[in-house]
């Protein structure tokens, strides 16, 4: 097959040669045919030599590398790359596990196939795509998944409306590729169970990068009064429940969000009267609380940066929230605090944290660094893909 060919600028290879899976729009010589949106394109030296094959994009990332080898980009070729992301996660323990039913199958540049996502949930798995590429062969990858997952996953859903270039107008539907899931559809994570709203939540449903996150969470939790800000489905509030918390009060300004919080609570807590869950925004909660009303507080707030261009006033937010927290906390208070914006690097939002804890005059040791958890990997030539950071600290 022929494909159109992106012929680079001199020395603009040289991040490709570091296996870095992104060509950028400003790297480009000129083009040989005229690729459409979410074709593949192969990709060469200003002297016409091979580089690598990638899909074809409108925007600042021209090409999201696929294979640094010429092959020929078949079923077979995206059934054996999402083998090796399953078998990865054979080997981590976290897929074919008793107690956790719940894990990221593909992470993208992780996995070696920029702009894919698949999480699954029990038998269904939710597939995103980033780019119209992924797009056009989502049946393709749906039936291997499928196939590799062997009779474990038998759905998938599909959901792209709102992750898909919003200019590039492809008629993107929501909807199950393979089978249907019927009925209630709970998922499991470490024997917490909880409803996964796949058609109307968040990502795919479901934060699956902070389970283990979570499971240390626990450990701190007995004897003390937590408070888990930005909740969302209230994953830290059941393992700060299980872990012997005094109390739990989630808050999140959804009203949504704080009903599934609710409804996943009493899946596993039934009556509990520890639990309290406020749908409220959450500065002005952190405003309006007394100080030392808890000794566990949990921030992990939505992406303050979702592109660079924003990265000082996400880093102003970072710090006026954590202030909020060091202000409040009781002495002996352990704070866990996350950013999720990929725009800002650990060593940034550290300093946001540092800058905060200086404000509050208090006395911060940091107790743990913490990251994405195993199944949501960062392929090594692609550091961009370390995009959860998150500090626990212990507050005297
Ligand atoms: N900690 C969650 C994930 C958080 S996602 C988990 O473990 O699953 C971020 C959440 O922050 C979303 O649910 C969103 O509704 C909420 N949110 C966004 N802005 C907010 C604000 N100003 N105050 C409170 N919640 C907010």
């Amino acid at each position: 097959m022929d494909y159109a060919r992106i012929i680079l600028k001199p020395k603009k290879e040289e991040s490709l040669l570091r296996f870095h899976p992104w060509v950028f729009s400003g790297a480009i010589q000129n083009i040989i045919g005229t690729p459409k949106e979410g074709d593949l394109v192969e990709v060469y030296t200003c002297n016409k030599e091979y580089c690598a094959i990638g899909h074809y994009q409108i925007g600042s990332i021209a090409v999201r590398i696929l294979s640094f080898e010429k092959q020929p980009l078949v079923y077979e070729f995206w059934r054996d790359k999402i083998a090796k992301a399953y078998q990865m996660r054979v080997a981590l323990g976290i897929a074919d596990n008793s107690h956790t039913n719940t894990f990221r199958l593909v992470h993208g540049e992780g996995d070696s196939l920029p702009g894919l996502i698949v999480d699954v949930y029990g038998e269904t798995a939710v597939l995103q795509a980033h780019s119209v590429g992924m797009h056009y062969i989502r049946q393709d990858l749906a039936k291997a998944i499928v196939e590799v997952m062997n009779g474990k996953v038998k759905n998938v859903f599909y959901k792209s409306e709102a992750t898909l270039p919003f200019k590039a107008n492809v008629d993107a539907q929501d909807g199950y590729l393979i089978g249907d899931c019927q009925g209630e559809c709970l998922a499991t994570e470490n024997d917490l169970k909880f409803h996964v709203d796949w058609l109307k939540g968040q990502k795919t449903g479901f934060f699956v990068d902070q389970r283990e996150n979570r499971a240390l969470l626990e450990r701190y939790s007995k004897g003390r009064s937590v408070l888990n800000m930005f909740c969302y489905t209230g994953g830290f509030s059941f393992y700060a429940m299980r872990g012997g918390a005094s109390l739990v009060h989630s808050v999140d300004s959804s009203a949504k969000a704080i009903e599934l919080t609710n409804q996943n609570v009493e899946l596993n807590f039934p009556g509990d009267k520890r639990h309290q869950a406020f749908a409220t925004d959450a500065f002005k909660y952190l405003d309006d609380i007394k100080k030392d009303e808890y000794d566990l507080i949990i921030l992990d707030p939505p992406a303050f940066a979702k592109h660079r261009d924003v990265l000082r006033n996400a880093l102003q937010g970072y710090k006026k929230l954590n202030a909020k927290a060091f202000e409040k906390i009781k002495s002996g208070g352990i704070l866990f605090t996350f950013s999720c914006s990929q725009a800002v690097n650990k060593e940034q939002f550290r300093l946001a944290v540092f800058s905060a804890a200086a404000m509050s005059g208090r006395n911060v040791r940091i107790l743990h660094q913490l990251t994405q958890c195993a199944d949501h990997p960062i392929n090594i030539y692609h550091p961009e893909g370390e995009y959860l950071k998150g500090l626990v600290l212990y507050v005297e």
